[in-house]
Protein backbone atom coordinates (compact mmCIF):
# COMPACT_ATOMS: atom_id res chain seq x y z
CA UNK A 1 0.00 0.00 0.00
CA UNK A 2 2.74 2.40 -0.39
CA UNK A 3 0.76 4.48 -3.12
CA UNK A 4 -1.39 5.88 -0.54
CA UNK A 5 1.59 7.70 0.60
CA UNK A 6 1.56 9.87 -2.13
CA UNK A 7 -2.35 10.76 -2.38
CA UNK A 8 -2.83 14.49 -1.95
CA UNK A 9 -4.62 15.66 1.16
CA UNK A 10 -7.64 17.16 1.39
CA UNK A 11 -8.50 20.69 2.59
CA UNK A 12 -10.54 19.77 5.64
CA UNK A 13 -7.19 18.01 6.59
CA UNK A 14 -4.58 20.14 5.49
CA UNK A 15 -6.26 22.92 7.33
CA UNK A 16 -5.80 21.01 10.79
CA UNK A 17 -2.43 19.06 10.05
CA UNK A 18 -0.40 21.52 7.68
CA UNK A 19 2.98 23.31 8.87
CA UNK A 20 2.82 21.55 12.08
CA UNK A 21 6.55 20.65 13.51
CA UNK A 22 6.40 18.67 16.69
CA UNK A 23 9.39 19.48 19.39
CA UNK A 24 11.06 17.04 21.53
CA UNK A 25 8.26 17.65 23.94
CA UNK A 26 5.69 15.78 21.81
CA UNK A 27 2.87 18.85 22.22
CA UNK A 28 -0.01 18.03 20.37
CA UNK A 29 -1.63 21.24 19.57
CA UNK A 30 0.57 23.59 18.33
CA UNK A 31 3.78 25.63 20.20
CA UNK A 32 3.68 29.45 20.54
CA UNK A 33 7.17 30.30 19.98
CA UNK A 34 7.65 33.36 22.10
CA UNK A 35 11.65 34.15 21.28
CA UNK A 36 12.45 37.24 19.23
CA UNK A 37 16.05 35.55 18.44
CA UNK A 38 17.47 32.16 18.04
CA UNK A 39 20.98 30.49 18.83
CA UNK A 40 23.24 28.97 16.66
CA UNK A 41 25.66 26.15 17.85
CA UNK A 42 28.79 27.81 16.61
CA UNK A 43 29.83 30.94 14.87
CA UNK A 44 30.44 29.37 11.41
CA UNK A 45 26.56 28.21 11.99
CA UNK A 46 25.34 32.02 12.43
CA UNK A 47 27.43 32.90 9.85
CA UNK A 48 25.45 30.49 6.84
CA UNK A 49 22.48 31.42 8.27
CA UNK A 50 22.82 34.96 7.82
CA UNK A 51 23.95 34.01 4.25
CA UNK A 52 21.34 32.04 3.57
CA UNK A 53 23.65 29.20 2.75
CA UNK A 54 21.56 27.28 5.76
CA UNK A 55 17.93 27.00 6.44
CA UNK A 56 16.94 27.92 10.15
CA UNK A 57 15.73 30.65 11.91
CA UNK A 58 17.44 33.73 12.91
CA UNK A 59 15.62 36.93 14.36
CA UNK A 60 11.19 36.67 14.22
CA UNK A 61 10.88 40.07 12.47
CA UNK A 62 11.21 37.47 9.27
CA UNK A 63 12.03 33.78 10.34
CA UNK A 64 9.43 31.99 13.51
CA UNK A 65 8.08 28.59 13.93
CA UNK A 66 4.31 29.36 14.85
CA UNK A 67 3.99 32.14 12.40
CA UNK A 68 5.76 29.81 9.24
CA UNK A 69 3.04 27.30 10.64
CA UNK A 70 0.31 29.67 9.91
CA UNK A 71 1.85 30.31 6.63
CA UNK A 72 2.44 27.05 5.44
CA UNK A 73 -1.10 25.76 6.41
CA UNK A 74 -3.10 28.95 4.53
CA UNK A 75 -0.43 28.77 1.85
CA UNK A 76 -1.55 24.93 1.41
CA UNK A 77 -5.60 26.17 1.78
CA UNK A 78 -4.99 28.48 -1.30
CA UNK A 79 -3.00 26.21 -2.85
CA UNK A 80 -0.02 28.75 -3.73
CA UNK A 81 3.53 27.79 -2.81
CA UNK A 82 4.61 30.15 -0.17
CA UNK A 83 3.09 32.35 2.44
CA UNK A 84 4.31 35.48 4.57
CA UNK A 85 2.28 36.46 6.94
CA UNK A 86 1.77 40.31 8.25
CA UNK A 87 1.01 42.44 10.76
CA UNK A 88 -2.28 43.54 9.49
CA UNK A 89 -4.42 43.26 6.38
CA UNK A 90 -2.90 46.83 5.16
CA UNK A 91 0.55 45.61 5.78
CA UNK A 92 -0.01 42.45 3.63
CA UNK A 93 -1.63 44.81 0.78
CA UNK A 94 1.68 47.52 1.61
CA UNK A 95 4.65 44.77 1.68
CA UNK A 96 2.87 43.46 -1.90
CA UNK A 97 2.25 46.75 -3.45
CA UNK A 98 5.29 48.60 -2.08
CA UNK A 99 7.47 44.97 -2.85
CA UNK A 100 6.39 44.77 -6.45
CA UNK A 101 6.41 48.48 -7.55
CA UNK A 102 8.29 51.54 -7.92
CA UNK A 103 7.99 54.58 -8.44
CA UNK A 104 6.46 55.75 -12.15
CA UNK A 105 4.35 52.32 -11.94
CA UNK A 106 0.50 52.23 -12.18
CA UNK A 107 -1.77 50.13 -10.65
CA UNK A 108 -5.75 49.56 -11.87
CA UNK A 109 -7.87 48.95 -9.10
CA UNK A 110 -11.32 48.21 -8.35
CA UNK A 111 -13.34 51.06 -7.34
CA UNK A 112 -15.38 49.07 -4.32
CA UNK A 113 -12.62 47.76 -2.09
CA UNK A 114 -12.24 48.19 1.38
CA UNK A 115 -12.25 52.33 2.10
CA UNK A 116 -8.09 52.05 4.40
CA UNK A 117 -7.32 50.44 0.99
CA UNK A 118 -9.07 53.02 -1.91
CA UNK A 119 -6.90 55.67 1.04
CA UNK A 120 -3.41 53.85 0.54
CA UNK A 121 -3.76 53.76 -2.99
CA UNK A 122 -5.10 57.21 -3.36
CA UNK A 123 -3.47 59.03 -0.88
CA UNK A 124 -0.50 57.81 0.53
CA UNK A 125 1.27 55.72 -2.62
CA UNK A 126 1.08 58.96 -5.20
CA UNK A 127 3.70 60.54 -2.49
CA UNK A 128 5.83 57.70 -4.22
CA UNK A 129 4.76 58.20 -7.96
CA UNK A 130 2.64 55.33 -7.40
CA UNK A 131 -1.04 55.89 -9.13
CA UNK A 132 -4.02 54.24 -9.43
CA UNK A 133 -6.83 54.18 -11.70
CA UNK A 134 -10.27 53.17 -10.47
CA UNK A 135 -12.36 51.23 -12.62
CA UNK A 136 -15.84 49.77 -11.82
CA UNK A 137 -15.82 45.83 -10.34
CA UNK A 138 -18.08 44.08 -13.06
CA UNK A 139 -17.29 46.36 -16.19
CA UNK A 140 -14.37 44.35 -18.01
CA UNK A 141 -13.82 46.87 -20.92
CA UNK A 142 -13.36 49.65 -18.23
CA UNK A 143 -10.30 47.60 -16.64
CA UNK A 144 -8.93 46.80 -20.54
CA UNK A 145 -9.11 50.36 -21.29
CA UNK A 146 -7.33 51.62 -17.82
CA UNK A 147 -4.52 49.38 -18.44
CA UNK A 148 -1.45 51.71 -19.60
CA UNK A 149 2.06 50.52 -20.60
CA UNK A 150 3.18 51.54 -16.97
CA UNK A 151 0.18 49.48 -14.95
CA UNK A 152 1.57 46.49 -13.09
CA UNK A 153 -1.07 44.70 -11.19
CA UNK A 154 -4.84 44.91 -11.30
CA UNK A 155 -6.47 44.82 -7.59
CA UNK A 156 -9.64 43.62 -6.76
CA UNK A 157 -11.77 41.90 -4.05
CA UNK A 158 -14.77 39.76 -5.02
CA UNK A 159 -17.84 39.56 -3.37
CA UNK A 160 -17.72 43.54 -3.24
CA UNK A 161 -17.91 45.53 0.40
CA UNK A 162 -21.29 46.21 0.99
CA UNK A 163 -23.01 45.33 -2.26
CA UNK A 164 -21.61 41.64 -2.66
CA UNK A 165 -21.01 42.16 -6.64
CA UNK A 166 -19.03 39.30 -8.33
CA UNK A 167 -15.94 39.36 -10.66
CA UNK A 168 -15.06 37.24 -12.90
CA UNK A 169 -11.47 36.22 -11.70
CA UNK A 170 -10.26 33.97 -14.11
CA UNK A 171 -11.52 36.47 -16.54
CA UNK A 172 -9.94 39.24 -15.23
CA UNK A 173 -6.84 36.95 -14.50
CA UNK A 174 -6.87 36.68 -18.81
CA UNK A 175 -6.94 40.75 -19.06
CA UNK A 176 -4.21 41.04 -16.84
CA UNK A 177 -1.96 38.46 -18.25
CA UNK A 178 -2.96 40.13 -22.00
CA UNK A 179 -1.63 43.19 -20.66
CA UNK A 180 1.92 41.33 -18.84
CA UNK A 181 0.44 42.59 -15.60
CA UNK A 182 -0.37 40.97 -12.24
CA UNK A 183 -3.72 40.23 -11.17
CA UNK A 184 -4.01 40.86 -7.12
CA UNK A 185 -7.12 39.46 -5.10
CA UNK A 186 -8.05 40.17 -1.86
CA UNK A 187 -9.82 36.90 -0.42
CA UNK A 188 -10.99 38.30 2.78
CA UNK A 189 -14.69 37.49 2.24
CA UNK A 190 -14.94 34.04 0.76
CA UNK A 191 -11.83 32.60 2.64
CA UNK A 192 -10.17 29.84 0.56
CA UNK A 193 -13.07 28.07 1.96
CA UNK A 194 -15.43 29.22 -0.46
CA UNK A 195 -13.09 30.57 -3.21
CA UNK A 196 -9.60 29.89 -4.39
CA UNK A 197 -8.03 32.74 -6.63
CA UNK A 198 -4.70 31.29 -7.33
CA UNK A 199 -6.22 28.28 -9.12
CA UNK A 200 -8.67 30.92 -11.12
CA UNK A 201 -5.41 32.65 -12.52
CA UNK A 202 -5.04 35.36 -9.88
CA UNK A 203 -1.45 35.57 -9.29
CA UNK A 204 -1.28 36.68 -5.95
CA UNK A 205 -4.09 36.44 -3.00
CA UNK A 206 -4.12 38.86 0.13
CA UNK A 207 -6.13 38.31 3.15
CA UNK A 208 -7.27 40.14 6.47
CA UNK A 209 -6.74 37.41 8.97
CA UNK A 210 -8.50 39.60 11.29
CA UNK A 211 -11.74 39.17 9.90
CA UNK A 212 -12.90 35.05 9.06
CA UNK A 213 -9.45 33.42 9.68
CA UNK A 214 -9.76 34.29 13.37
CA UNK A 215 -13.45 34.56 13.22
CA UNK A 216 -13.89 35.37 16.42
CA UNK A 217 -12.60 39.08 16.50
CA UNK A 218 -9.43 38.63 18.79
CA UNK A 219 -6.44 39.50 16.79
CA UNK A 220 -5.14 41.83 13.86
CA UNK A 221 -3.20 40.18 11.05
CA UNK A 222 -2.30 39.76 7.10
CA UNK A 223 -1.65 37.49 5.04
CA UNK A 224 0.18 37.04 1.04
CA UNK A 225 -0.03 34.28 -0.86
CA UNK A 226 1.38 33.14 -4.04
CA UNK A 227 3.98 31.47 -5.85
CA UNK A 228 7.88 31.41 -4.48
CA UNK A 229 8.82 33.73 -7.21
CA UNK A 230 6.93 36.44 -6.84
CA UNK A 231 6.99 36.35 -3.24
CA UNK A 232 10.92 34.90 -2.24
CA UNK A 233 12.81 37.82 -3.71
CA UNK A 234 11.47 41.66 -3.32
CA UNK A 235 7.84 40.70 -1.32
CA UNK A 236 9.95 39.28 1.65
CA UNK A 237 12.59 41.63 1.61
CA UNK A 238 10.23 44.14 2.09
CA UNK A 239 9.13 42.20 5.10
CA UNK A 240 12.00 42.11 6.41
CA UNK A 241 13.24 45.28 5.99
CA UNK A 242 10.13 47.07 6.65
CA UNK A 243 9.47 44.82 9.75
CA UNK A 244 5.34 44.52 9.61
CA UNK A 245 5.93 41.34 10.67
CA UNK A 246 2.97 39.16 12.55
CA UNK A 247 3.34 38.17 16.44
CA UNK A 248 3.86 34.44 16.74
CA UNK A 249 1.06 34.84 19.23
CA UNK A 250 -1.58 35.90 16.71
CA UNK A 251 0.18 33.25 14.28
CA UNK A 252 -0.62 30.79 17.16
CA UNK A 253 -4.56 32.53 17.05
CA UNK A 254 -5.02 32.61 13.10
CA UNK A 255 -4.07 28.80 13.30
CA UNK A 256 -6.13 27.37 15.51
CA UNK A 257 -8.54 29.44 13.59
CA UNK A 258 -7.65 28.17 9.85
CA UNK A 259 -8.52 24.62 11.92
CA UNK A 260 -12.35 25.53 11.84
CA UNK A 261 -12.48 27.89 9.01
CA UNK A 262 -14.37 25.42 6.49
CA UNK A 263 -17.22 24.58 9.41
CA UNK A 264 -17.63 28.16 10.55
CA UNK A 265 -17.64 29.33 6.67
CA UNK A 266 -20.30 27.14 6.12
CA UNK A 267 -22.23 27.58 9.28
CA UNK A 268 -21.90 31.68 7.99
CA UNK A 269 -23.37 30.64 4.79
CA UNK A 270 -26.55 28.63 5.96
CA UNK A 271 -27.48 31.46 8.31
CA UNK A 272 -26.78 34.04 6.25
CA UNK A 273 -28.71 32.29 3.09
CA UNK A 274 -31.45 32.17 5.65
CA UNK A 275 -31.20 36.04 6.86
CA UNK A 276 -30.98 37.30 3.23
CA UNK A 277 -34.35 34.81 1.99
CA UNK A 278 -36.17 36.15 5.19
CA UNK A 279 -35.33 40.10 4.48
CA UNK A 280 -36.28 39.90 0.47
CA UNK A 281 -40.00 38.68 1.75
CA UNK A 282 -39.97 42.25 3.65
CA UNK A 283 -41.97 44.55 3.00
CA UNK A 284 -39.86 47.35 4.71
CA UNK A 285 -36.51 46.16 2.56
CA UNK A 286 -36.26 47.61 -0.27
CA UNK A 287 -33.96 45.53 -2.04
CA UNK A 288 -31.35 42.60 -0.75
CA UNK A 289 -27.82 42.16 -2.04
CA UNK A 290 -26.57 38.68 -1.20
CA UNK A 291 -25.13 36.55 -4.07
CA UNK A 292 -27.06 33.50 -2.70
CA UNK A 293 -30.41 35.18 -3.94
CA UNK A 294 -31.51 34.26 -7.66
CA UNK A 295 -32.50 38.16 -8.10
CA UNK A 296 -28.99 38.86 -7.46
CA UNK A 297 -27.48 39.93 -10.82
CA UNK A 298 -24.22 37.98 -10.31
CA UNK A 299 -26.11 34.87 -9.01
CA UNK A 300 -24.92 32.69 -11.48
CA UNK A 301 -20.83 33.56 -11.60
CA UNK A 302 -21.43 33.37 -8.26
CA UNK A 303 -22.54 29.87 -8.09
CA UNK A 304 -20.06 28.71 -10.58
CA UNK A 305 -16.74 30.93 -8.97
CA UNK A 306 -17.98 30.42 -5.12
CA UNK A 307 -18.60 27.00 -3.10
CA UNK A 308 -21.40 29.53 -1.38
CA UNK A 309 -22.10 32.62 -1.28
CA UNK A 310 -20.34 34.42 2.00
CA UNK A 311 -21.58 35.51 5.35
CA UNK A 312 -22.36 39.21 4.45
CA UNK A 313 -25.66 40.54 3.82
CA UNK A 314 -26.91 44.03 2.24
CA UNK A 315 -29.97 45.87 2.11
CA UNK A 316 -31.74 48.83 1.86
CA UNK A 317 -34.56 49.93 3.92
CA UNK A 318 -36.99 52.32 3.49
CA UNK A 319 -36.84 56.17 4.09
CA UNK A 320 -33.09 56.83 3.62
CA UNK A 321 -30.13 57.19 6.50
CA UNK A 322 -32.85 58.13 9.69
CA UNK A 323 -34.94 54.88 8.93
CA UNK A 324 -31.59 52.73 8.91
CA UNK A 325 -29.89 54.31 11.99
CA UNK A 326 -33.77 53.84 13.87
CA UNK A 327 -33.58 49.98 12.71
CA UNK A 328 -29.77 49.34 13.45
CA UNK A 329 -30.29 51.42 17.28
CA UNK A 330 -33.52 49.21 17.77
CA UNK A 331 -31.51 45.78 17.30
CA UNK A 332 -30.75 43.80 20.51
CA UNK A 333 -28.42 41.34 19.47
CA UNK A 334 -26.08 42.81 16.71
CA UNK A 335 -23.12 44.43 17.66
CA UNK A 336 -23.41 47.89 16.08
CA UNK A 337 -19.82 47.38 14.68
CA UNK A 338 -18.10 47.81 11.54
CA UNK A 339 -15.72 44.47 11.99
CA UNK A 340 -17.15 41.77 9.93
CA UNK A 341 -15.91 37.57 9.76
CA UNK A 342 -17.14 37.56 13.28
CA UNK A 343 -18.89 34.72 15.29
CA UNK A 344 -21.17 37.56 16.73
CA UNK A 345 -23.55 38.75 14.22
CA UNK A 346 -22.33 42.58 13.35
CA UNK A 347 -24.52 45.63 11.55
CA UNK A 348 -23.49 48.45 10.31
CA UNK A 349 -24.34 51.88 8.18
CA UNK A 350 -21.98 51.83 5.37
CA UNK A 351 -22.68 55.64 4.39
CA UNK A 352 -21.67 57.32 7.66
CA UNK A 353 -18.78 54.69 8.34
CA UNK A 354 -17.02 52.40 6.28
CA UNK A 355 -17.68 54.58 3.29
CA UNK A 356 -18.43 58.43 4.91
CA UNK A 357 -14.76 59.21 3.44
CA UNK A 358 -16.69 59.70 0.12
CA UNK A 359 -18.70 62.14 -0.97
CA UNK A 360 -22.55 61.64 -1.34
CA UNK A 361 -22.27 61.33 -5.58
CA UNK A 362 -19.52 58.63 -5.15
CA UNK A 363 -21.22 56.82 -3.18
CA UNK A 364 -24.64 57.28 -4.91
CA UNK A 365 -22.35 56.47 -8.46
CA UNK A 366 -21.29 53.48 -6.02
CA UNK A 367 -24.59 52.25 -5.32
CA UNK A 368 -24.12 52.99 -1.83
CA UNK A 369 -27.61 54.69 -1.20
CA UNK A 370 -28.53 55.93 2.32
CA UNK A 371 -30.91 53.57 3.47
CA UNK A 372 -28.03 50.54 3.17
CA UNK A 373 -27.35 48.29 5.80
CA UNK A 374 -24.94 45.62 5.85
CA UNK A 375 -24.95 42.57 8.03
CA UNK A 376 -22.18 40.39 8.87
CA UNK A 377 -24.42 37.51 9.90
CA UNK A 378 -22.69 35.20 12.88
CA UNK A 379 -23.04 31.91 14.40
CA UNK A 380 -25.82 32.74 16.95
CA UNK A 381 -29.22 30.63 16.23
CA UNK A 382 -30.29 32.16 13.20
CA UNK A 383 -34.12 32.32 14.02
CA UNK A 384 -32.86 34.61 16.42
CA UNK A 385 -31.11 36.73 14.17
CA UNK A 386 -34.39 37.24 12.02
CA UNK A 387 -36.31 37.39 15.44
CA UNK A 388 -33.78 40.34 16.46
CA UNK A 389 -34.39 42.11 13.03
CA UNK A 390 -37.93 41.56 12.96
CA UNK A 391 -38.58 43.45 16.33
CA UNK A 392 -35.92 45.80 15.29
CA UNK A 393 -38.75 47.04 12.37
CA UNK A 394 -41.79 47.11 14.28
CA UNK A 395 -39.86 48.94 17.50
C1 LIG B 1 -10.45 44.55 7.01
C2 LIG B 1 -10.05 44.45 5.60
C3 LIG B 1 -8.76 44.78 5.18
C4 LIG B 1 -7.72 45.34 6.12
O1 LIG B 1 -7.35 44.43 7.09
P1 LIG B 1 -6.79 44.85 8.55
O2 LIG B 1 -6.48 43.53 9.15
O3 LIG B 1 -7.88 45.60 9.23
O4 LIG B 1 -5.58 45.69 8.31
C5 LIG B 1 -8.44 44.60 3.85
N1 LIG B 1 -9.35 44.14 2.98
C6 LIG B 1 -10.60 43.81 3.33
C7 LIG B 1 -11.55 43.30 2.32
C8 LIG B 1 -11.00 43.95 4.66
O5 LIG B 1 -12.26 43.65 5.00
Amino acid sequence: MSDTEDKPLGSNTLAVRAGQVRSQEGEHSELIFASSSYVFATAAEAAARFAGDSPGNIYSRFTNPTVRTFEQRLAALEHGERCIATSSGMSAILCTLLGLLKAGDHIVSSRSIFGTTVNLLSNILPKYSITTTFVALSNYEDWERAITPTTKLLFLETPSNPLTEIADISRLADIAHHADTLLIVDNCFCTPCLQLPLKLGADIVIHSATKYLDGQGRCVGGAIVGSDALLGEDIHAFLRNGGASMSPFNAWVFLKGLETLSIRMQAHCRNAQKVAEWLSNQTFVKRVYYPGLKSHPHYALAATQQSAAGGIVSFEVSGGKAAAWKFIDATKLFSITANLGDTKSTITHPGSTTHHKLSAEQRLAMGINPGLIRLSVGLEEVSDLINDLDQAHQG
